[in-house]
């Protein structure tokens, strides 16, 4: 034993009987320290208080037995060609005939004189019989009093660690080690919660059925509690340390954009505003989230909130998810910006304007070094370095994780921070992974856009869903159709999309049909995309690239293709692409014929248009990873919090971070 090292990360070979060889076998199941044991929590749990004497079973009752092997094998049956495996089980008071149909492999554990447990119904009695019971052998060292007469955890396994095995190692680990872990914070007393080792105690071993969810909480609560001391640090060291950067406003941009727009902002974007103005004036750095569903007008607001900080003289950097939604920024903004005078620098995997290469624009002499970069990932970077950065702009800051957001941030000092993003956040993962920021909501779109009707149809109604689209492209209006594939270049479905697009470009000419998938060039991207917005292509056959953000108003038809493969947080981003004009817009999931159970799943899209419901919606069927993609968004990873559960806990935690952290000294 290392005694620098706390107990939890002793490495799990201090233990007696591991080996080298099992140390390697349970680093796969990925215990590798004394703490990994600890908190190695069962997949679940058996009642095995109550086992039975043989001699009392009762015939179609379920039933828990444990003794002895007497004997077994494998028989063919006397009157078909099926074999199975027999086992006669003995106890002190009688014997219990056990058969596996059509399956060998029990045979190979159930050696005469092992001590097993079977659990299973009882088909008769004379004698008692059971067909296909669970079972499980002790073997070796295992010691039967941690197998039987109590809850018993059951615990995942990988290919060579046996359950009473790793059972045994988990029970002697707290017997020598538990007393060394520390007692953890104490909770108020009105939680009830146990101290931390006592609550790893009953993890693994609980008394009374229940204990093991006590238990869980509490450990879930001190993940909680140390996410949420890290959050509160943070935003503790910005109110200490930050020097925000003051932007009173002078109005010299700001006036002239908001008249040149040729439309007004809703009381809603006027509000929000009023918000940051107020933020950017307040000597902290602003870290405020823009929350407002698709089609809102959250770009608009960025953008004013950009020129606020450029009359101060600083510059903006907005990054972008994907390269089409940052060159449609790009096209947006100069159309806005380059009449103030104001630069629009792109900075891109494939486009990267050097500030000098622009200077042929003619400057606003209110605000000479007004400038904008818009880019993606490209910006964070090394290569990409910027002088006096005011604010930092994130759009669809859910596709983007917490270091991508720090690391921008770096690029200056204490620059102003406004995230956006359209998928609403449920109120957990809201404290859990926006806990430092302000939210802002847009709480209505703008008016005068037509309504959105969304239906599903099975895929032998396509025929008529093609014959819909027609009519609408005929009335000049534009569609999307959308396939689910991951858009990497090696994914072979990709070929399935451009076989689709030959298909469709026949059957609805003379319509002309584009493609855009994430195999295509920059170049090629872009000018699909630049020949949908100018209508020189009515149908864009396309993958989820185009998920987020893109705004053409003229699209009115959104066709998904087996919708049912993507979550529903996904597609309502999708059915936001249209709907953004005056025109009614249509949003058509097409499910596989089969997929009863998908169509009762989407049903929700068809009578709703509340993105809290529908996100929340998701978080309970597909769990938070999946809401938020992979783990590269930043998603903390918990062994015992539920996020979507714990929502209590998360406030509970959040509470006492606060409060602890306001005790704490100044961090230097
Ligand atoms: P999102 O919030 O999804 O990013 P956008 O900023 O792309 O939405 O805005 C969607 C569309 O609404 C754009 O075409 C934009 O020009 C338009 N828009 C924004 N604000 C208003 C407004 N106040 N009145 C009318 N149209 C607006
Ligand atoms: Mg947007």
């Amino acid at each position: 034993m290392n005694p620098e090292l706390p107990v939890t990360e002793q490495p799990v070979r201090v233990m007696p009987r591991v080996s080298f060889e099992r140390a390697c076998l349970l680093a796969k199941i990925g215990i590798t320290t004394i703490g990994d044991l600890f908190f190695y929590s069962p997949s679940r749990y058996e009642d095995r208080r109550d086992i039975r004497k043989i001699q009392t079973l009762k015939k179609g009752e379920q039933a828990l037995v444990f003794g002895k092997v007497i004997e077994c094998g494998v028989q063919r049956s006397r009157k078909s060609a099926k074999f199975f495996t027999k086992a006669i089980i003995g106890d002190e008071t009688g014997r219990l005939h056990c058969h596996w149909w059509n399956q060998r492999w029990p045979a190979e554990s159930l050696k005469t004189d092992r001590e097993v447990i079977v659990f299973g119904k009882v088909d008769s009695l004379y004698p008692p019989q059971m067909t296909n019971p669970e079972f499980e052998v002790m073997m070796g060292y295992a010691d039967s009093r941690l197998n039987v007469g109590r809850i018993v955890p059951v615990y995942g396994l990988t290919e060579g660690v046996k359950q009473w095995g790793i059972r045994d190692l988990i029970s002697r680990a707290l017997d020598r080690f538990l007393r060394d872990l520390p007692e953890g914070y104490v909770y108020d007393s009105d939680l009830g919660f146990p101290s931390r080792p006592r609550a790893v105690q009953m993890l693994h071993h609980p008394a009374v059925p229940g204990e093991e969810e006590l238990a869980r909480k509490r450990l879930a609560m001190d993940e909680l509690l140390e996410m949420q001391m890290e959050i509160q640090r943070r935003r503790k060291n910005l109110l200490e340390q930050g020097q925000g950067i003051k932007c009173p406003g002078n109005n010299l941009l700001i006036r002239p954009f908001l008249k040149n727009l040729d439309f007004t902002l809703t009381p809603s974007q006027t509000e929000v505003l009023r918000e940051m103005r107020a933020d950017l004036n307040s000597g902290i750095p602003m870290r405020r989230l823009l929350q407002g569903d698709v089609g809102s007008g959250k770009t608009v607001v960025a953008a004013s909130v950009a020129l606020m900080v450029m009359e101060a003289g600083y510059q903006v950097v907005l990054m972008a998810p994907t390269e089409i939604l940052a060159s449609q920024h790009v096209k947006t903004f100069r159309k806005w910006f380059e009449p103030l005078g104001v630069r629009v620098r792109q900075w891109t995997g494939r486009l990267k304007d050097e500030p000098d290469s622009m200077e042929l624009l003619e400057r606003n002499p209110a605000a000479p070094n007004a400038e904008i970069v818009i880019g993606t990932h490209a910006l964070i970077e090394d290569s990409f370095r910027i002088e006096r950065l005011g604010l930092v702009i994130i759009d669809e800051q859910h596709k983007f994780g917490v270091d991508q957001r720090e690391r921008l941030l770096k690029k200056g000092s204490w620059p102003h921070l406004l995230a956006m993003t359209a998928t609403p956040i449920p109120r957990t993962l809201g404290l859990t992974l926006y806990g430092e920021l302000d939210i802002s909501s847009i709480a209505h779109s703008p008016e005068g856009r037509g309504t959105i009707r969304t239906f599903i149809r099975k895929r032998d109604k396509l025929a008529a869903v093609w014959e819909f689209v027609k009519k609408r492209l005929a009335e000049g209006r534009q569609a999307y159709v959308i396939y689910p594939l991951i858009d990497e270049p090696s994914n072979p479905e990709l070929k399935a999309v451009e076989a689709e697009f030959t298909r469709i470009t026949k059957e609805i000419a003379p319509f002309s049909v584009g493609l855009l998938h994430g195999r295509m060039k920059g170049s090629e991207k872009e000018y699909v995309m630049q020949q949908f917005a100018h209508n020189q292509v009515q149908l864009l056959v396309t993958t989820s690239v185009v998920e987020v953000g893109v705004d053409v108003p003229n699209a009115t038809v959104m066709v998904v293709e087996n919708a049912e493969r993507f979550g529903l947080a996904q597609l309502h981003q999708f059915r936001g692409r249209v709907g953004r004009g005056k025109e009614n817009s249509f949003c058509i999931l097409i499910v596989a014929n089969s997929a009863e159970d998908s169509m009762e799943r989407l049903k929700i899209l068809e009578e709703s248009r509340d993105g809290f419901r529908i996100a929340e919606e998701d978080l309970k069927i597909r769990g938070p990873g999946d809401f938020l993609g992979d783990r590269q968004h930043g998603m903390p990873s918990f062994r015992f919090a539920k996020l979507l559960e714990d929502y209590a806990l998360v406030q509970r935690a959040r509470k006492i971070a606060i409060e602890n952290v306001q005790k704490e000294e100044p961090s230097s």
